[in-house]
């Protein structure tokens, strides 16, 4: 929550999207006990406005234009469609922005699309090395891996096939839940279930995993009934 000082006659309340964040604007006059119990007093009218802005978020259709919030390593940019004439490529030219080029007339279906593809290539091109990694550290290999668009999944095994795959969307959270989600992942190899032995494995080879675990869930793309 964010409290501001005004030269102001009332007290103004104000949940903003997209996450509903809070600001107050206070009269100077104010003291901040009058402060704490206003904002108190309308806690209920704030968690209604804050249900609705995250009820929106998820249900919103992104609509792939130039202005929208669009997620890459946990990072937020804003997106800026530029239309060229030659193939389509995203590019990051800044920490802010994500340059989407297509050509002139592309539906939004196919510039979600050259999205998608580029952020399929950029977790390919994390993923081997991951892997790498963690097979020696954990005692499995890994046969298969796949990306995958899932709905409630952020990664998911067959253990008798030595198969992983992982979700897409985790191109969009910072580079721990990657790593975080397959280790999950590589661990079912070693036991199926989400028991104590499997905790105790999380616990000595990863022993951050709680924390990454939280980032995951984590708004923009925090789906409460999420599995892995
Ligand atoms: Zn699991």
């Amino acid at each position: 929550m964010e409290i501001v000082r005004k030269d102001i006659k009332n007290l103004h309340l104000a949940v903003y999207p997209p996450n509903g964040r809070v600001r107050v604007a206070v009269p100077l006059r104010i003291d901040d006990e009058a402060v704490r119990l206003a904002v108190i007093s309308r806690l209920g009218w704030i968690r209604r406005q804050q249900n609705r802005l995250s009820h929106q978020d998820r249900q919103s259709e992104r609509e792939m234009i130039t202005g929208e919030s669009h997620y890459y390593l946990g990072r937020r940019y804003r997106l800026d469609v530029i239309e060229h004439d030659a193939p389509p490529i995203v590019t990051l030219p800044n920490n802010t922005t994500m340059e989407l080029r297509v050509r002139p007339g592309t539906s939004r279906d196919k510039r979600e699309t050259v999205l998608h593809q580029w952020y399929r290539r950029r977790l390919r091109e994390q993923i081997p090395e991951l892997i790498a990694k963690w097979e020696p550290e954990i005692g499995v290999t890994v046969a298969e891996w796949r990306i995958k668009k899932m709905k409630t999944r952020w990664g998911t095994c067959n253990v008798d096939a030595r198969r992983v795959w992982l979700n897409l969307e985790l191109a969009k959270k910072p580079a721990s839940c990657l790593e975080y989600v397959l280790v999950h992942e590589m661990v079912h190899f070693l036991e199926r279930h989400h028991n104590e032995r499997f905790r105790e494995l999380m616990d000595r080879l990863m022993p951050q995993w709680r924390l990454h675990r939280e980032k995951l869930n984590r708004w923009p793309l925090s789906h409460e009934n999420w599995k892995y």
